[in-house]
Order: structure tokens, then sequence, then C-alpha cells
């Protein structure tokens, strides 16, 4: 394949700076360009939110007729000089740390959720890398990102008539992602190879630039790799063990020996999940080379700036490959090293757990990046226990509490998430660049008045319903003659009403039929004549989760009753953009997982710049946010040390919720005075706000 494959169109020579505005991922949180984009083609720009795909499809006429509009000229130099002073500006870490990272931070996930126009991430990991990548960028650090460019990534989804989830695999076509082809100081684009059983595997290397940070996507694509091979890039997530090992050997071994290609020397190497842990184990054997050192000399030096950030909170949720499939796999890669894969397998060896001989030896990916890193942290307080107590069988004569694995509770890019509405007022109470730095973590809105604090409430509930009712009638109302219409196109949602949100991955755990576990109570609260509630749903169920795909069967069948007429809807396909709308507009966030379950769970943080509430488990983040103040827990205080059986454990818990909503949500809601403003729930909103935004 030649580099004019992906050289894009030309543009008049004045507008080239487009490209660069176009590449730079900023545009997904920084809405200064957003007018741009618009002018240049308004129904991509809506339809895809995606500003390289708009630059790649607008007309040559169009962009004649631009070049000489004095607005757009003015609009458009305005944003080059903009993103020039962004990129030079000085920032928290360049003022106040500068230097004390070294060359700088290697951070590697299995997937990332930076934009629903670079769609390669399945969920919460992938979001929060995405999130850690921007935040990064605000705050100057130097972090380079190392992931996979999938060629189709995780399954897009629609619901069928009666309620059965459809998958389809849309294929990514890299020249439409806001990407570009990684080169070199020789303009060359840079490949990477990987020794693979009886071949080499060709690695391409892409760049998504994020703000002044880089993510360094690798796809296995190239024509000239073996058929099967090209497709080791295909999809995120498959439940082929064998694909899974190769996309792991790709991600970790291909990325590190990038970053070594492209001369780059980060003193930090940071694994978000195990599934890149074949990274540290390349990362030594640079160090050796460097050093002219043994294995164990290079994994020693190397450990101490490794660092491993678990997500699991089941030993079941750890990836691991069996012996054999590992011999075979990595041999030509381990062939001249001081190390073998016997004694790879026994860096991550789970023979501690299960007893078991070394004839069925697994590697568990977790335990290998256990083992080569210094520093190991769960994802909350709650979290850090539940790790320790997984990572137990292999301390075995360890007190549990000294087992060395810390927490840092997780948190997202505020500047992502918020409205222009919310945005505004916050401008206003704290200051234009306010989450660029470390926060004071109060900064309470005492200049603004509940007034202007309900009105934003209602404007952002207003455009949430205009976004579902599009999205409804997109989904083409269900398609089915026998439904009420109106109800089926969102047309009987209501601004005035309390509107409750859900949307996560649809998987047991999670429970997202805790509220039909008592359809005619919630019936009864849907139905209230005087103090009626709506609720917005969206979630994807894996596809081998029947459980998860029954449920939302399950939800999609209680919608089409016609006493709930047109007051729950499913929205598909859920994604940063549906997210994004969604903890804009809901009143109030719920997330109910089984407790410990939920590592630390983000979605709710996302509601908080909004002022939207959370009504959650008391578990992950929750429990360490939560006070009465700012929220509502299920079975506040709760330790997973007296859990019971699950069933009695998810009817006590509906219980719960459906108290808190009937005596406190909802009624604390419609409790308004003359003015017609709910002061005691406006008073939670600014603690919510205060409190716990800067935080998380
Ligand atoms: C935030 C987010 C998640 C993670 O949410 P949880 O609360 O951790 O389940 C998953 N998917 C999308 C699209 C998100 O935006």
């Amino acid at each position: 394949m030649t580099l004019a494959a992906y050289t894009p169109r030309s543009l008049p020579e004045f507008l080239n700076g487009l490209f660069r505005l176009a590449l730079d991922l900023r545009w997904t949180w920084h809405h200064g360009s957003d007018e741009l984009w618009r002018a240049l083609d308004e129904e991509t720009w809506d339809s895809t939110h995606n500003a390289w795909l708009v630059l790649n499809s607008v007309s040559g006429e169009r962009l004649e007729e631009l070049e000489q509009d004095p607005l757009f000229q003015q609009r458009y130099l305005e944003q080059l000089a903009a993103h020039h002073k962004f990129v030079n500006a000085n920032t928290w870490y360049s003022e106040d740390c500068a230097g004390d990272l070294g060359q700088g931070i290697a951070y590697f996930c299995m997937e990332y959720g930076i934009s629903e126009s670079l769609p390669l991430y399945s969920g919460g990991l992938g979001v929060l890398a995405g999130d850690y990548l921007k935040a990064a960028s605000d705050l100057g650090l130097p972090v380079t990102a190392v992931g996979l460019l999938f060629q189709q990534g995780y399954f897009r989804q629609a619901i069928s008539t009666d309620g059965e989830q459809m998958e389809f695999y849309p294929y990514n076509d890299p020249t439409m992602l806001p990407v570009s082809p990684l080169r070199d100081e020789d303009d060359q684009w840079v490949r990477v190879v990987v020794p693979f059983p009886g071949r080499n595997v060709r690695l391409r290397a892409w760049k998504a630039q994020v703000g002044r940070c880089e993510l360094l996507l690798l796809d296995s694509n190239d024509p000239r790799n073996e058929p099967g091979d090209r497709g080791i890039t295909s999809e995120l997530y498959t439940g082929d063990p064998e694909k899974r090992l190769q996309q792991e050997m790709v991600l970790g071994i291909g990325g590190w020996r990038l970053l070594r290609q492209l001369g780059r020397q980060p003193g930090l190497c940071h694994l978000n999940e195990g599934h890149c842990a074949l990274a540290l184990i390349e990362r030594a054997f640079g160090w050796q080379e460097d050093h002219q050192s043994d294995f164990q000399t290079a994994r020693t030096a190397t450990r101490a700036t490794n660092l491993f950030t678990t997500h699991t909170s089941v030993a079941a949720g750890f990836d691991h490959f069996s012996g054999s499939l590992l011999r075979l796999y990595l041999a030509p890669w381990l062939e001249g090293r001081d190390l073998n894969a016997d004694q790879l397998l026994e860096l991550g060896s789970e023979r501690a757990m299960t007893g078991a001989d070394s004839a069925d030896q697994r590697l568990n990916m977790a335990l290998l990046a256990l083992n080569m890193s210094g520093r190991i942290n769960g994802v909350s307080r709650i979290h850090q226990k539940v790790s320790q107590t997984l990572f137990q069988p292999f301390f075995r004569r360890w007190p549990i509490e000294d087992i060395p694995a810390d927490f840092v509770t997780n948190g997202v890019h505020t500047p992502s998430w918020d409205s222009p509405e919310s945005d505004a007022i916050w401008t206003r109470a704290c200051g234009q660049d306010r989450w660029c730095r470390p926060l004071p973590m109060s900064c309470p809105m005492t200049a603004i008045t509940d007034e202007e604090l309900w009105e934003m409430r209602r404007l952002q509930r207003n455009r949430l319903i205009g976004y579902l009712r599009r999205r409804l009638s997109s989904q083409h109302c269900e398609q089915n003659p026998a439904n009420n219409h109106a109800a089926a196109c969102g047309l009987l949602l209501d601004h005035e009403t309390l509107t409750l949100g859900f949307a996560r991955r649809f998987t047991e755990y999670k429970r997202p039929d805790l509220l039909l576990k008592d359809q005619e109570r919630l019936l009864r609260l849907l139905a209230s004549r005087d103090r009626p509630l709506q609720i917005v749903l969206a979630g994807k169920a894996h596809p081998y989760d029947h459980r998860g795909k029954e449920i939302i069967r399950r939800w999609k069948a209680f919608s089409r009753r016609p006493d709930v007429e047109g007051k729950v809807v499913f929205i598909e396909d859920y994604d940063l953009g549906v997210a994004n709308q969604l903890i804009q507009g809901v009143d109030v966030w719920l997330n109910c997982p089984r407790h410990p379950w939920e590592a630390c769970g983000t979605s709710g943080m996302k509601v908080l710049v909004n002022g939207g509430l959370n009504l959650s488990q008391y578990d992950g983040w929750w429990a360490e946010a939560w006070n009465a103040d700012v929220g509502w827990a299920i079975r506040p205080g709760a330790t997973f040390e007296e859990l019971r059986s699950t069933s009695e454990h998810d009817l006590s818990d509906a219980r719960e919720l459906f108290d808190l909503l009937e005596h406190e949500v909802i009624p604390g809601f419609y409790d308004v005075d003359e003015q017609g403003l709910p002061r005691k729930w406006l008073q939670q909103i600014r603690a919510s706000m205060d409190q716990l935004t800067a935080a998380y």
C-alpha cells in the first residue's frame, strides 16, 4: 500500500489550517470550532460529529464559497489562532512540575472512548481511558497513549420490533476516522513488526491527536499480512482466546516496540487493565538491550516505574491463556532471550490459586502485570478491598490489608460532559479555565440564583426531550403499526416531568431490571397525575450475554404496555454521543449494581456538572461521594462481607429503591414554592455540584 492511498483531499491554500483543526480531537470537548464544521456540511456534522469526515466530504463548490465568505474567514482565523495559542500555552505541568516525569508516561489500554466518531471502545474502561487522556492534555502531562485501531470495534445495536437485540459490525474506514498515518522523520509511514509462529505480523501505526497528547494506534490490516492476520485488529473483545492473545501481543509487544522505534523513552509505563501486560516484558527486554543485562536485572530496574490499574471485581474477569497456546505463540518472540515461556508463565501463574500442576498451567494477565509492576491500584476504596481479596491467593501468608493494592478513584473529564448551559453557569461562578488545574475542592455557586439554576435544568431537560424524539424517530418509532405512534415517537414525553435516566451495559450484576421487580409499583409512579415520572433507558448487552438480552426484551415489552403510554423510552445503540445527551438532561441518574461488583462506575459522575442528582447503590465511587445532602444511596453503609443470597439481596434493594423514589425523590422534585421553584431540590443540586464536581 502506498502513502498516496491515505493522502487527504486538497483544499484551497487559505483553508489548509482546517486539516490541523479537524485532526485535533480537542473538538470533542472544546466546541469553539463547531460552527466551522456546521458551515462546511451541516448534515454530516450533525449526524456524525466527525470533523475529519466533514472536511473530507464537503464539496469543492462549498469550499470555494466559504473561502470568499467574510464571516467564515473571520471565524476560521480566530479558531486557528486559538488553536495555536492552546498548543503553545503554559499548563499546570509546564509551570508547576516541569520535568518531573522525565520523558513522560506511556499509557496502554485495549480500548479508548474519545468520541463516538472514533468507535474504538466498548464501555467504561475505554471511556475512562479517553477522559484520562483529555484531562492529561488539559494539565499538560506528557502522556503518550497506545492502543489498537479496530476495523470494526465493538458491535452497534438495534432492537427488533419484538425486543430482540440485533448486532452490526460496520467497517471503520480509517480514511473516515479522525486519525492520520503516523509518519517518521523521513515522512515514512511507521510500521512495526511482531514475530508470530512461522511469520512476522506487520502493523501499521496511526496517530490520533487528543489535544496536547497523542494516541498511537496499531492495526494489522496490512495487505502484506496473511489474510487471517489482517483481521487480528478487527473486533474488540471477541470470545476467541487465540484472537485475544494475538491482539494482546500486538498491543503489548507491538505497542512498546512502536515507542522504541520512535525513539521515545517514557519514564513511566501505566497499564489500564491487564490486557496489555506483555508491554512490561517487552519494556524489560528493551532495557536489557540498552544496558546489556539479564532479564531479572531488567525486571527489577523497570518494575518500580510500572503502574498497573485493575478494574476487575471477580476472579473470572481476569484475562487468562492456556500454557499450550502461550508456548505456541510466544516462542518466536522469546527465542534467544533469557526468559523462556515457562518462566514467563511462572510470572503470571494461577497455580497458587488453583493448586493445579504445571500441565494445565494458565497465564493470568493481571497477575503478570502485578508481578511486573511497582504499584497496583484498584479504582475505588471498596474496590481496593475487593482487589486485595482477589489477590489474596497469591500472597498467601500476608494479612489481607497488607496486600499491596492501593486505590485511586476514577474521575471524568468534566469539560467533555458539561452542557452549554452549565458551562455558562460554571464560567460565571468559577472562571474560564477552571478545569485545567487541580481545583480547589470547593467552588460554591453563591453568585448564581435559584431561578438561574432551575432555568438551566429546564433548558437541559427540554433539549434532552427534543433529542429523544429525534432519536426515536430515526429508530422509526419501532415501525410497528400496532403501536401507539405518539408514544413510540416520544411525543408523550413531558418537559416538566421528573426524568430518570439509566444507561449502561445490560448485564446481570448491573441489575438494569431492578425497577422491573415490582411492575405494579413502577406503573403507579409513572401514571401519577400530579407527580409523574418518566424514564429513559439505553444500553447494550454483550452478544453472548443472553440474560442481558432478556432484560432488554423485558423493558421493551414493559414500555409497550398501553398503560405506560410513552413514559418509558429505550434509546438504541448506547455510545458516547447518546451518553452525552442523557447525562445533560436527566434530573436523576440511577445506578443499582449488585454490591460490591461495581469497581467504580463513572456515568453518575457525568451528571454532576450539569446539576443532575445521583440515586445509586452504595458502591464504587458513590460509597465515597455520598452524603444525605448530595443525593440518595441504596443501602448506605453496606459492606460486602454481609452479602447474603443474591435474590434476597435484589428484592430488598428493589424495595429500598422504590421507597426512596416514592418518599424522597419524587416528592422532593415536585415540592415547589409560590415562585414554582423546588427550593430543597435546588439545595441538593448546589451541594452536589459544589462538593462533588471538582473531586470527580
Ligand atoms: C460513562 C460511560 C460508560 C461507563 O459508565 P458506568 O457507569 O461505569 O457503567 C459506559 N459507556 C458509555 C458510552 C459511557 O459514556
